[in-house]
């Protein structure tokens, strides 16, 4: 897809080109996919006449395509590819809804969101049940709750070639989270390249329908990234991507290096940004580390995956050359190591703009130390509906920490994402979750926390500049002179609403060039 040529865009409502400060036009040039100016239609209409523009009107209002600063767009593929398993009201519906299928990713069937809670039978598929219907492709089927799976004989006869470890019920096929993940996982990585490509096609697709035009993607493989490249240099790429790149060991860090380089030079739309690091877990299965231990499981810290000596040493060796570094913390013991590991190399935290992935859960010491180093906080505002069992995790006393994003935004820069597939990518109900913390859906630790609410208009800015500023690409996130032309057309101003789940019908629709 290339942008070649000029045209004039013109709205009879507004278009917005950036949130704070709030500037809005009417009339705007466009050339070569970066906006030139805007303003005053008479001298707009003068320029694109002479430059021999194309002219394109709307009746919409027009606003910066939404920078999703941290989600995973494979995964993101896999699950659109995955068949939706939801409606099925008993064992013999799910049965007919996969019966005779071929496989839909790569050589396997794949299927998810089935409950099994609200059949009759009360318990999942068996291996035996999968088995009398499929017998010659390997099967996954997830529970809803993505924590429990349940596979056919043909599927366990590969993962004991794979060796895959964790909690698996050999007798009735039924597999559990690590184990359920690293099927996937292993499924996603067995793809050929055709394969792979098509599951990112949709996942770009779909971010696109949803008015998502960049997106940081945090935590490839190098072969995850050799997909982008191709899919960029067939022009198939509309989402601009910017790649943190896992590594192994530290002698990847110059690989990384090469790679950014290149891709700075020799791509359009894909951009190696750095390193992400993971330090600890997640809040729903405890893995988070926490200072002090879960509330409903008193023994039980969370999980450390790094220890602070190995930490700061790689991080120095990835800052020396400039990278960005991406550091995943979400219980306040594991931001307890990430501020002193970024302390470390204070000097270069704001300049190399280094970030920390979700601090969920942040203490009132710590705000001081955010407020003097300023990472950037990548937050997936959407957790605050979804986990709904988060009170129980961390108590009372500490449900004033989770989620402070008031608080963080007056220390240092927000970014906004979802993590998807984790949370729901449609970014009107990002925005609604951080403006209403879940105060119609009954969220409890929302209710406490109200305080927290952010304004729509710090939302749009978070999850526009805030998180092109994550990216470190500063043309990204508006529609000013010099930014990218990536604009998303809207049925509804969403400054014009008077009701937060107005938001929610938001249509969003991808302008494209033509
Ligand atoms: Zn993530």
């Amino acid at each position: 897809m290339e942008d070649r040529g000029f045209y004039v865009i013109e709205s009879s409502n507004k278009i917005i080109l950036s949130y704070k400060p709030l500037i809005e036009t009417n009339t705007l040039l466009v050339g070569y996919g970066i906006v030139l100016a805007y303003g005053d239609r008479e001298y707009i209409l003068k320029l694109g006449e002479k430059l021999d523009a194309k002219h394109h009107y709307f009746n919409e209002t027009i606003i910066p395509g939404f920078i999703d600063a941290h989600l995973h767009m494979d995964s993101l593929g896999f699950e659109l590819s995955t068949i939706n398993l939801l409606e099925a009201k008993n064992l013999k519906e799910l049965l007919g809804m996969i019966k005779g299928l071929k496989p839909n990713i790569g050589e396997w069937i794949v299927g998810g969101r089935f409950d099994h809670l609200v059949f009759p039978e009360k318990r999942p598929p068996t291996r035996k049940d999968l088995d009398s219907i499929i017998g010659e492709h390997p099967v996954l089927l997830s529970h809803r709750s993505g924590h429990m799976g349940v596979v056919n004989s043909k599927a366990l006869e590969i993962m004991r070639k794979w060796g895959i470890k964790g909690k698996v019920d050999y007798r009735n096929g039924w597999v559990y989270e690590s184990a359920l993940w690293s099927i996937r996982e292993r499924i996603l990585k067995q793809l050929g390249r055709e394969d792979k490509i098509d599951l990112l096609r949709k996942a770009d697709k779909y971010l696109i329908d949803h008015g998502v035009t960049g997106a940081g993607v945090a935590g490839t493989t190098f072969d995850l990234l050799e997909t982008l490249k191709t899919m960029d240099r067939g022009g198939e790429l509309r989402v601009r991507t910017y790649v943190y790149v896992f590594i192994e060991d530290p002698n990847d860090i110059w690989r990384v290096v090469r790679e950014a380089f290149d891709t700075m030079l020799n791509y359009r739309r894909v951009r190696v940004n750095g390193v992400k690091i993971l330090l600890d877990g997640a809040l729903g299965p405890r893995t988070a580390y926490l200072s002090s231990p879960y509330s409903d499981e008193p023994s039980n810290h969370g999980l450390l995956l790094y220890d602070e000596i190995f930490l700061g040493k790689l991080v120095e060796s990835i800052n020396r050359y400039g990278l960005q570094i991406a550091i995943h913390a979400i219980g306040d013991a594991a931001l307890d190591i990430v501020l002193k590991t970024y302390n470390l190399i204070s000097g270069d935290v704001v300049s190399f703009r280094h970030r920390i992935e979700h601090a969920s859960l942040v203490r009132d010491d710590q705000l001081d130390v955010i407020e003097e180093l300023k990472p950037i906080l990548v937050v997936q505002p959407h957790f605050i509906i979804t986990d709904k069992w988060i009170l129980d995790r961390v108590g009372f006393e500490r449900v004033k920490w989770v989620y402070r994003f008031r608080d963080l935004s007056e220390k240092t820069i927000l970014a906004f994402s979802t993590d998807a597939p984790v949370e729901p990518v449609n970014p009107w109900r990002t925005v609604y979750a951080a403006i209403t913390r879940g105060v119609y859906e009954g969220i409890e630790h929302g209710k406490l926390t109200d305080y927290e609410r952010l304004e729509l208009i710090d939302a749009l800015h978070m999850y526009t500049k805030g998180s092109a500023y994550a990216l470190r690409d500063d043309r990204l996130g508006c529609l000013l002179p010099g930014c990218y032309a990536d604009m998303v057309k809207v049925d509804k101003n969403p400054l014009e609403i008077s009701d937060p789940r107005e938001l929610l019908d938001i249509k969003a629709e991808y302008v494209e060039l033509k």
